[in-house]
């Protein structure tokens, strides 16, 4: 069946709000099998409201409205819903009763103006709003449902995962859809588009490549009548995926670099400790996200200069070069934030500005070492983009490769 999502409001067009509704349901509608072909945003006016209904209408089994139930003059959904199903509003005496009761319990008076909101008409089913006074509608007609929500997100989603998505399940059965997402780091957007590219064109399975902070996801959904076929699509073409660029993936689904690293760490029994230069504490801040660190993660050591480094009694003994970022200067961090903190691994990294923005076409460089007593081991990275991004970028590939370390330690003992 094909979906479609109508999100209403002036604000949306003016930018004054960011349309997350439509992202919210967007990624719900595939656990119901539902293809969603369109997305549309319209501002609040009867006419083109209904305009936008006629065009949906034409090409969508099953229509989802959010916005413009409010109380207010402006917001004319329901009016524009049923003008264009040429149908009469009538108001629902029980919706009134239970509007006056609500605002009761607040020790409030309804203001006449929520009277709008109990408006009905005859091909309506209300859906009950578990959260606010705006019930929305339910239409079944000539083969095509019209649902409508109210836009503030939080009472949006409260409805549809009570109410609407249960009789949506029902409507759609058949079959399922289900996805997984495959994290990559290390590849250009373009280079594992290349790598893939044989699959990109497949219907069932399908992949999708796209770029996140932590590097490129690749999305492989498939359509089956059961979700244990759908699942065995999923796994032949993750190995197919993993085949070709296996040693650049790092987890699936909701892993996190932070989080692979930290179950590593805590497989082997390891701590670790981590010293930074220019990354602003963001590393230590990342390793700190993770709810159990503290078993495994020491702390860290931040600096946003070279004197702070050279005052924690670390020196490479080097002439400065990059601005004084250095391999022998991440080395010299690692080994002593290693020492000082009593752990088993010290992990440095050296960030950088990014050298400008991003199509500055300049680069800075980074530096990171990871000391495990047995070995040091130094990697030099590049990074570009502005500041925060070189920040981000500069940690991300610091726990890329603490992750490949910790892994091919795994493998030599
Ligand atoms: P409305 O029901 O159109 O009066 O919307 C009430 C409020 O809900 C708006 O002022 C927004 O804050 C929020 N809202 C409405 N539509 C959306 C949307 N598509 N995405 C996110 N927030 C929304
Ligand atoms: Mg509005």
């Amino acid at each position: 069946m094909k979906a479609e999502i109508i999100t209403v409001g002036t604000e949306l067009l003016l930018g004054e709000i960011t349309d997350t509704n439509s992202a919210y349901l967007a990624s719900e509608l595939p656990q119901l099998g539902l293809d969603l072909h369109f997305m549309s945003t319209v501002g609040d006016n009867q006419k083109r409201i209904i305009d936008t209904l006629k065009l949906a209408w034409q090409r969508s089994d099953v229509i989802i409205v959010t916005g413009g139930l409010g109380p207010t003059q402006d917001d004319v959904t329901r009016e524009a819903v049923a003008e264009f199903l040429g149908e009469e509003i009538t108001i629902d005496g029980e919706l009134v009763k239970r509007f006056e009761e609500l605002f009761r319990r607040y020790g409030m008076e309804m203001p006449p103006s929520n009277i709008k909101q109990a408006a009905v008409i005859p091909s309506a089913k209300i859906i009950p709003n578990p959260r606010g006074t705006a019930p929305g509608w339910w239409i079944e007609k000539d083969n095509r449902v019209i649902i409508t929500m109210p836009g503030p997100p939080g009472e949006m989603q409260l409805m549809w995962t009570r109410e609407v998505f249960p009789r949506l399940r029902q409507l759609a059965g058949g079959h399922v859809i289900v996805s997984r997402t495959i994290k990559t780091f290390g590849l250009t957007e373009a280079e594992v588009d290349e790598q893939v590219s044989r699959f990109l064109s497949s219907t069932n399975p399908t992949l999708a490549t796209y770029a996140k902070r932590d590097g490129i996801y690749l999305r492989i959904t498939a359509k089956a009548a059961s979700e244990m076929e759908a699942r065995s699509l999923i796994e032949q073409r993750e190995a197919d995926v993993r085949g070709i660029i296996g040693d650049y993936i790092w987890g699936v689904d909701s892993d996190s670099l932070e989080g692979a690293v930290g179950s590593l760490l805590k497989a082997r029994g390891l701590t670790i400790a981590t010293a930074e230069l220019y990354t602003g504490g963001l590393l230590a801040s990342m390793m700190a996200d993770v709810p159990d660190c503290s078993s495994y993660f020491k702390g860290g050591l931040v600096a946003c200069s070279l004197e702070a480094v050279k005052a924690f009694g670390i020196d490479s003994g080097t002439k400065d070069r990059h601005g004084g970022a250095s391999v022998e200067l991440a080395e010299a961090m690692a080994g002593a934030v290693r020492s000082t903190m009593g752990a088993s691994i010290g992990f440095s990294l050296i960030g950088s500005d990014g050298g400008g923005e991003a199509d500055s076409g300049t680069a800075g460089n980074i530096f990171i070492s990871v000391d495990s007593g047995k070995e040091m081991r130094s990697f030099q990275r590049r990074s570009f983009g502005n500041r925060a991004r070189a920040r981000q970028r500069a940690v991300i590939s610091a726990l890329f490769e603490l992750r490949r370390f910790l892994l091919e330690e795994a493998e030599c003992t």
